[in-house]
């Protein structure tokens, strides 16, 4: 087995192993590719993320067309999304200001979804773009994402990853690798959350984050 060593969310310079799956290492990416057939997939993410490298992968693997731009270049998407079939943007919570501010005053992003990476301690923010978030343990572990329908709803809904072992006690999640070599975090994430009964219409539990 080998483990990815990858930069922690909340410490950049604190690092934890991450054993991905060889088939999806980033797993939310092919569902959506396909659902919406995709011709040109943008990722923007920090470069210490090392988000790049997962997600490039993955969507190389679909066929897809991938570009990837580091933060740094983010005042090149207006013109890459004028020039090029983009239909979709895969960024991080931490280039979305930037991104709502662009889309404000070029009309071809507001076209777009944009798929937006959380960490643990974040939560989804109310926008005006379409937005499908997705939270993870480690940049490139998904952790709990959304379904389009869920994401329509723009409420703090996620399903679990079945790529972990998830436990709830009380109101918080612990989570495993599903090795169980490596457990993510020694104390409970901050994951707080209600379990809501009803299914969603993709079959997946839904859980929303308190
Ligand atoms: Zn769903």
């Amino acid at each position: 087995m080998s483990a990815h060593i990858l930069p922690a969310f909340d410490s950049p310079q604190a690092l934890k192993p991450f054993f991905p799956t060889e088939k999806e290492p980033w797993e939310t990416l092919p569902l959506f590719v396909k659902k919406k057939n995709v011709q040109l997939l943008l990722g923007v993410f920090p470069l210490w993320t090392q988000l790049e490298r997962s997600f490039s992968r993955t969507v190389r693997t679909l066929g897809v067309p991938v570009l990837s731009l580091p933060s740094e270049r983010i005042a090149l998407v207006p013109t890459l999304v004028r020039d090029l079939p983009v239909g979709k943007i895969v960024a991080t919570s931490r280039d979305l200001p930037a991104l709502e501010r662009m889309s404000s005053t070029h009309a071809p992003m507001r076209d777009l979804i944009f798929h937006i990476v959380l960490t643990p301690e974040e939560r989804p923010i109310i926008s005006s773009l379409q937005i499908v978030f997705e939270v993870h343990l480690v940049p490139g572990a998904v952790g709990l994402f959304q379904c389009e329908a869920l994401a329509s709803k723009k409420e703090l809904l996620f399903h679990l990853s079945s790529r972990f072992y998830w436990e709830f006690e009380d109101q918080t999640l612990l989570v495993t690798d599903d090795a169980r070599t490596a457990r993510f975090s020694q104390a409970p994430l901050p994951l707080h959350y209600k379990k809501r009964n009803a299914p969603c219409p993709c079959g997946h539990q839904v859980v929303l984050l308190i």
